[in-house]
């Protein structure tokens, strides 16, 4: 019997100006990449985020990409990074020839270890790639002193933490580069998407030129230069002005999608704290140092086989919910490419018991109320 999903696992986000927005590229017949709306939005976050420059790319895959080049990484250097994570985060630096160099995570927050980080650091670290997971910080200061000890790059995959900070810092401006998705998974969207953040003004002019094909058309269109000309290598990481209009209309209300969904979480939190109390799921931790943006709301079920019978339960019951990441260390890629460094002590266990619930910008109150009755009855039964 296949019964009807009632409440999807993600709406992608949608404001209703888009339609004016783009429309407005489309009579200007003006939809090429960095257009109006690519400039406005590459503003909107310099202003939110107090990032020296920020450049709007066709995905946070690519932004990845775009950090690696600009951090020099080369064939055999070695990068760590969590192995719970999204395949571009390593991707980014495997297409360099680079290793990347696993650690275990923190049960609490699913964040990379950054205890553990520096017994991994070899003479061919070249770069730290922390990933926020759930728009939840990673203890940035640990890991920036590290770095700095060692003379290493850091790269925050800052896919799921764009409104989120740490120490009143926004992610993804703390290391080197950060990198946004705007992926239609993500809190904000323009289909495909995201921006690479650059902290230091002597990358902004490579960043340009690489993103522009390896041409220096930016300075070009800025009358810097009187014509324009092929410099360096570089690829084209320019999205449509047409996605970025999409995206303009959600930026403009970001805060009030952003206060949406931290009501979601906050009531999914309150509903099932007392689960939590008596020990039969785990709810999600965020440490004092961090504000964050409600990207997701997981639990943790005793197991793996308990998380698969709660997810038919909740699929029973109208309710869609999924797991989440494969550690990379264990798919056929990451064993061929890179290495876990120390104990699998977490990554495995914690990944195998993570349930993430419904949670868009959308989803009503009443909706999550459902959804806790729903988990509450299976852990009666
Ligand atoms: C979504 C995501 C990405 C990839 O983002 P795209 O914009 O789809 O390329 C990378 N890393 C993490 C942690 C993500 O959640």
């Amino acid at each position: 019997m296949k019964t009807e999903i009632r409440i999807k696992f993600n709406v992608p986000p949608y404001a209703e100006k888009a339609g004016d927005y783009i429309q407005e590229c489309v009579a200007g017949q003006k939809i090429c990449g960095d257009g109006v709306y690519t400039k406005k939005c590459n503003e909107w976050i310099e202003a939110r985020t107090g990032i020296k420059k920020c450049l709007l790319t066709t995905s946070c895959t690519h932004a990845t990409e775009l950090a690696a080049l600009l951090a020099d990484i080369k064939p055999g250097d070695e990068v760590i990074m969590p192995s719970y994570t999204f395949v571009s985060t390593a991707n980014a630096f495997v297409l360099r020839g680079a290793v990347p160099v696993f650690v275990d995570i923190r049960p609490d927050t699913m964040n990379i270890d950054e205890k553990l980080i520096e017994a991994a650091v070899t003479e061919k670290t070249r770069a730290i790639a922390p990933v926020h997971y759930a728009g939840v910080a990673c203890e940035m200061d640990t890991i920036m002193d590290i770095a700095a000890r060692h003379g290493l790059k850091v790269i925050e995959d800052a896919a799921q933490g764009i409104m989120s900070s740490y120490k009143g810092k926004a992610l993804g401006t703390i290391g080197d580069f950060g990198c946004f998705s705007f992926h239609e998974t993500k809190n904000y969207s323009m289909g495909e998407g995201g921006a690479l953040l650059i902290r230091d003004e002597k990358y902004v002019e490579e960043a340009e030129i690489l993103r522009e094909k390896g041409t220096n058309r930016s300075k070009f269109y800025r009358g810097q230069i009187d014509k324009y000309t092929w410099v360096n290598f570089g690829s084209s990481y320019l999205p449509s002005d047409m996605n970025a209009a999409y995206l303009y209309a959600q930026l403009e209300i970001a805060d009030e999608i952003n206060q949406a969904r931290l009501a979601l979480w906050d009531r999914y939190y309150e509903r099932l704290e007392p689960l939590g109390e008596q020990g039969r799921l785990e709810l999600p931790r965020v440490p004092e140092s961090c504000i964050h943006n409600a990207h997701m709301f997981y639990v943790k079920a005793g197991d793996i086989e308990e998380r698969t019978r709660l997810i038919d339960w909740l699929k029973e019951n109208g309710i869609l919910s999924v797991f989440h990441y494969i550690p990379l260390h264990t798919a056929p890629a990451g064993k061929a490419f890179g290495r876990f460094h120390g104990e699998d002590r977490y990554t495995t266990r914690e990944s195998e018991r993570l349930l993430r619930l419904p949670m868009y910008y959308g989803l009503t109150v009443e909706q999550v109320d459902e959804i806790c009755d729903a988990v509450k009855k299976f852990y009666r039964s």
